[in-house]
């Protein structure tokens, strides 16, 4: 039957009836009023936006005693908005003077506002254009426009079809119970309703381009959300495949939900770091829950993706404080900013590159553009008399970039000395192995800095030179490429012969079907989203090393990504059944 492949944000499977949204889920007329009525419709407008804020404050109490008050934050955007007079002055204006009615005028306002979101560069910033669609539908509802809301009409539980989904369609859909699942056409991993998703434990599949296209209201769809799979109806075997899974996936989640306080430790008693991945303060909580000890991947550049003003020294420090406060004590690794590529913040001034990827990114961007990576050192330093605080650097490729990033951080240092704040002066230094250059030679870095962490994630894009946004060469794109396992054991070695720590914290790390390979490969710490930590705590529980020592010199034997994934899933599958 037919399967749809997207990005799975929500690990879970689920099967029910679909029922599709239209892509326009709001319907608003052009209506006109007589001139002696604009008074009224602008009262209206004013009655909305209030009225649309004094809802989102219970909402957002009700959301943050379930999921926790960082997710309830989504709500702030809308809330600021809300507040704001000047969207409520334009409105205002479209009655005054082209006499359009309040819902239509707000529906106009709000459209072309969506479409400024829409067409910014940044990934992030796109995505608060359904935030605004969000808020337009509120308002539309409080003026009585024509809203017509399929939603409301759900009548048993369905998994949602739709071309996309705001967080407050979700939060509300949640609320009746009615949602088994979702799948839509748009979205990737930055999008709140995305993080919304995994929060709630709903599974989801989103960016599947054109699943609407695909499926109609009453088809019985599979979703699966732990790889990324909508199957539409699915005949009966591959029905009866995914009842098992799911009763599986039941028994797994029990299983692991005991080991959150037992050590990541062989059954032979090697110890192996289990660490978090964040892009925000708020998510500590969540990795800690989890059992991961530490934070050993901060993505700092997010904070400069937000809309509003870039973060300066001080608004920054506030951030890393909050951080290390809430990793007490534990190890936090603060990646300076990796801008550039396709993380563009809205206030920078970007040319246009032809290959960003290849272009003015991460620390490059930073040596470039010091005063920026200063403010942000500066904060780093200052906030490490709380903790331990470690400095990571993204992207490096060169020696010499290593030299000049430290050299600031060095100068830095003097100066906060000098004005007489306390930090640690011993930060320890890392830097992330992310390009061929930088493996080959790890071993020359390995002896200038504390640490390396491999970051997979680039590190496949740009050794086997397939761009790891591009759906049209996803299929080339594999960490169980030889080259990349070659380039990972070479590091591996080279950082201990250069006096370096080493950890792994791309994707690779928390995929359960690596595990025993990178623990073979000499890996003591691995660092990954939040979500995936108790399944690989549990791999790692269950395997001895002369288990990993055995699997990696298979795994170097190899010469096609083929035999390494069927090897490795054949492996995996012994050590703890099909995950
Ligand atoms: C990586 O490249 O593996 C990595 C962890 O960094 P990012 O995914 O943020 O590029
Ligand atoms: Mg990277």
């Amino acid at each position: 039957m037919p399967l749809k492949r997207g990005i799975g944000v929500s690990a879970g499977v689920v099967i029910g009836d679909a029922v599709v949204l239209d892509t326009e889920e709001t319907r608003v007329p052009r209506r006109t009023v007589p001139p002696d009525e604009v008074p009224h419709e602008i009262d209206l407008v004013n009655r909305a936006f209030e009225a649309a804020r004094t809802e989102i404050g219970p909402e957002r109490a009700a959301l943050a005693a379930r999921a926790g008050n960082e997710l309830a934050d989504i709500f702030g955007f809308h809330e600021r908005w809300l507040a704001d007079p000047k969207p409520r002055k334009e409105i205002s204006q479209l009655i005054e003077s082209r006499l359009y009615s309040a819902a239509y005028a707000i529906s106009v306002f709000m459209r072309k506002y969506r479409r400024r979101f829409q067409e910014m560069n940044s990934p992030y910033l796109q995505e608060r254009a359904k935030d605004v669609l969000d808020i337009e539908r509120r308002l539309l509802h409080h003026v009585g426009g024509e809203v017509r809301s399929e939603l409301a009409e759900l009548e048993q539980p369905v998994i949602i079809v739709a071309h996309d989904m705001t967080p407050t369609q979700l939060v509300m859909l949640e609320k009746t119970k009615r949602v088994l699942g979702f799948a839509t056409d748009a979205g990737g991993s930055t999008s709140h309703t995305a993080i919304l998703a995994a929060g709630l434990g709903i599974p989801a599949v989103v960016g599947l381009e054109d699943i609407t296209a695909h499926v109609s209201s009453g088809d019985t769809l599979v979703i699966d959300g732990l790889h990324g799979v909508v199957v539409i109806n699915p005949d009966p075997a591959q029905r009866a495949e995914y009842d098992t899974q799911m009763a599986h996936l039941i028994e797994v989640r029990a299983t692991l939900d005991e080991l959150r306080d037992v050590a990541a430790e062989t059954r032979d008693g090697t110890k192996i770091e289990l660490l978090g991945n964040i892009e925000f303060p708020y998510e500590i909580a969540a990795c800690l829950e989890k059992g991961a000890t530490g934070i050993g991947l901060f993505r700092t550049e997010f904070l400069f993706l937000q809309d509003g003003p870039m973060p300066d020294e001080d608004a920054q420090y506030e951030v890393y404080k909050a951080a290390v406060v809430a990793v007490g004590g534990r190890p936090l690794v603060i990646r300076t900013m990796d801008l550039g590529g396709d993380k563009l913040h809205a206030g920078g001034a970007w040319e246009a590159e032809k290959n960003p990827f290849l272009g003015l990114r991460s620390i490059r961007y930073s040596l470039q553009n010091l005063s920026m990576f200063r403010a942000q050192l500066r904060a780093i330093v200052r906030a490490s008399s709380l903790g331990d605080i470690r400095v990571m650097f993204p992207l490096i490729s060169r020696i010499m970039e290593l030299r000049q990033a430290k050299f600031v951080l060095n100068l830095v240092m003097e100066e906060l000395e000098e004005s007489g704040y306390e930090f640690r002066s011993s930060i320890p230094v890392g830097v992330m192995i992310e390009t061929p250059a930088a493996a080959i030679c790890a071993r020359e870095l390995a002896q200038e800095c504390a640490f390396m962490s491999i970051g997979t994630n680039d590190l496949i894009q740009y050794t086997l030179a397939v761009d790891r946004g591009n759906e049209r060469v996803a299929q080339l794109y594999t960490p169980a490429d030889p080259s990349i396992i070659r380039l990972i054991r070479g590091v591996v070695r080279d950082a201990a012969r250069g006096g370096a720590s080493v950890s792994l914290c791309g994707e690779m790390a928390g995929d359960p079907i690596f595990t025993i390979l990178l623990v073979g490969l000499g890996l003591r710490t691995l660092s990954m989203s939040a979500s995936h930590v108790p399944v690989i705590k549990k791999i790692i529980r269950s395997i001895t090393m002369a288990d990993a020592e055995r699997v990696k010199r298979r795994v170097l034997s190899f010469e096609t990504e083929r035999e390494v994934l069927n090897y490795l899933r054949d492996e995996t599958r012994k050590v703890w059944g099909d995950i």
